[in-house]
């Protein structure tokens, strides 16, 4: 981006006191205004709506405004997927879904822009083979842990339907 330009979403006015407004821009589709209307908030700092002499001076502000609500932005990005305590029953369901099947709990990695679960590889109670690991990536521990739950759970029910077979073919005389 150069100094001079206006980042999106912002933009410049110059009012009748000769003073340059930076001001956000939203646009609102309605069926009253299906191309779009414009709204112009103007920026303001300490109840004082903020203006400058100078067009240059009320663009970089604008760039200084739109990189704090980017880094705002990042931080809450992080929190969300760092933390993820937004759905922590769905977690501890899942967890006892992959440990139930598998005898192990799985193993959490977060990264800056997502979470992996590692499901380590586990010998199975229904089938009596050995059913290689499971990694899934998402945004949040609770997808991850979806993910990785719904394949040990369908990779069971595969099992089980298999032992169930097996064992029909067992008290069933040929
Ligand atoms: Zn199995």
């Amino acid at each position: 981006m150069s100094r001079q330009d206006i980042p999106e979403g912002y933009a410049v006015i110059q009012l009748a006191d000769n003073q340059w407004y930076p001001v956000r821009v939203e646009r609102f589709y309605s069926d009253a205004y299906p191309d779009g209307l414009l709204n112009l908030y103007p920026i303001r700092l300490d109840e004082q709506e903020q203006h400058f002499s100078r067009r240059k001076e009320a663009v970089a502000y604008c760039q200084s405004d739109a990189a704090l609500w980017e880094d705002l932005e990042r931080r809450r990005y992080e929190r969300k997927t760092v933390e993820s305590n937004v759905y922590p029953e769905r977690c501890i369901h899942y967890q006892e879904i992959i440990q139930d099947i598998t005898g192990y709990p799985p193993m959490v990695d977060r990264f800056y822009d997502g979470v992996s679960v590692y499901v380590p590889g586990y010998h199975c109670a229904s089938c009596g083979s050995y059913h290689p690991h499971v990694v899934k990536e998402a945004l949040t521990i609770e997808d991850a842990l979806e993910a990785c739950a719904e394949q040990v759970y369908a990779v069971n029910e595969q099992c089980t339907l298999t032992g169930m077979v097996r064992d029909l073919t067992l008290v069933t005389p040929l």
